[in-house]
């Protein structure tokens, strides 16, 4: 480990993670939350079904991994078993999002429907009367797979939970969550603290342990391969944490996530790689040419410093990086400025929402957070997630 001379003493990191933990309790979504978010995705599955036929609705995301903070968004992905399989029975994205958008604007129980047929993934936003906004998918095995993944990390080490808690709370709270503005999404801060533990020793690489001493093996999703180890249970027989990595508190390994990615982090050349359990290179990805749209359309964005989301009624981001016009073609905007390689699409770059300001933003929070966590424990976690206006 390199020298850090700001790092703080063992009774600082206490106090942190006495008060990390307090927060990622208090933040933990309560039963009766559960219960509405049930009921509403066994109301998707009726509607579906009435709609297309035989369909399966399937919760993805924070709702499907564990790491859901309370009132969180609700991410479904509706399948149909189309059994014939012939051309004219597919359904395509637009027709989906058109099909269930028109049939859901029928119910009064679902408020501000919003048909994003444009969007990278194109997706049906709403807000349920009983208080739970949902983003609705179509047939993205994928998202269903990195939901999986997620989730598996997550088993490992009760530590995961509490750390991504405490960085998805900062990130809301400093509006730096939010990729129609710029910022990341969830998912792609999630991937982050995959990354730092896996470098500290907490986290294997799920995607390299194999059982048997073959090679790993290639199970096909979408054209990508979405082969990980995911009987976490037997881990133990194939991985287990160094000893130093079992002494790391949350505190700790807070104060390491944002010291690594205030200095330690290569922004202009590093990408993130948790499937390669650790990091690659721009140029080895050929991720180093930007391939953006025309400037006007680029920089129609708010200032560059406040990232204040563009919808007020939903604002999760689940699958869809920007939000075109309605009317608009969908776009190409390929930034490499902040690499983040998806686990399994190895040719999507999750933090290709960041421009050079938005980054600029982000990595003033880092820089920010890993000063309060460095000077004096004691208040230090609501320091670090106060509400930025
Ligand atoms: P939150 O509680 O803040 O909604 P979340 O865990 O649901 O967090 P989201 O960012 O909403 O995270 O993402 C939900 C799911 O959507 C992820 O698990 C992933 O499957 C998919 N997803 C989101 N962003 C991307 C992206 N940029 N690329 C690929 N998949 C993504
Ligand atoms: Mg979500």
């Amino acid at each position: 480990r390199k020298y850090d001379p700001y790092r703080p003493s063992t009774n600082v990191f206490d106090l942190i993670t006495r008060d990390a933990k307090a927060l990622c309790q208090e933040l933990m979504p309560n039963p009766e939350e559960e219960t509405r978010k049930l009921a509403l995705l066994e109301r998707l599955s009726d509607i579906a079904t009435e709609v297309f036929g035989e369909a399966e609705v399937l919760p993805f995301g924070s709702s499907g991994n564990g790491l859901a903070l309370a009132n969180a968004d609700m991410d479904v992905c509706v399948f149909l078993n189309s059994k014939e399989g012939s051309a004219e029975e597919q359904v395509s994205p637009v027709e989906f999002v058109e099909r269930i958008g028109d049939r859901l604007e029928k119910d009064n129980e679902f408020e501000n429907i919003l048909q994003l047929k444009r969007a990278r993934v194109p997706i049906v936003k709403l807000n349920h009367v009983n208080g739970i906004a949902c983003d609705i998918g179509y047939q993205n095995d994928l998202a269903i797979w990195n939901t999986r993944l997620l989730r598996a990390y997550c088993r490992i080490d009760t530590r995961v939970r509490d750390v991504v808690v405490i960085i998805k709370t900062w990130a809301k709270r400093r509006k730096i969550n939010n990729p129609y503005a710029g910022s990341l999404s969830s998912y792609a801060y999630v991937l982050l603290v995959i990354h730092v533990l896996q470098r500290r020793g907490v986290l294997p690489n799920l995607q390299s342990i194999v059982v048997g001493n073959g090679k790993i093996p290639y199970w096909d999703c979408q054209g990508f391969n979405r082969y990980f180890f995911e009987d976490i249970p037997n881990l133990a027989r194939y991985w287990q944490p160094t000893p130093e990595a079992m002494k790391q508190s949350v505190g700790e390994l807070l104060y390491e996530f944002f010291r690594y990615f205030a200095s330690e982090f290569r922004y202009t050349t590093h990408v993130v790689s948790i499937r390669s359990g650790g990091l690659l290179t721009k140029e080895a990805k050929e991720w180093s040419k930007d391939h953006t749209q025309p400037q006007q359309q680029q920089h129609q964005r708010q200032q560059p410093q406040t990232l204040q989301p563009q919808t007020s009624t939903v604002d999760s981001p689940a699958l869809t990086d920007e939000q075109p016009a309605a009317d608009s073609k969908p776009v190409v905007k390929n930034r490499y400025l902040f690499c983040i390689e998806d686990p399994f699409e190895l040719d999507h770059n999750v933090g290709r929402p960041v421009d050079r300001y938005s980054l600029f933003t982000i990595r003033g929070e880092f820089m920010r957070a890993a000063k309060i966590l460095s000077r004096n424990g004691e208040g230090a976690i609501s320091r670090l997630c106060y509400e930025r206006e």
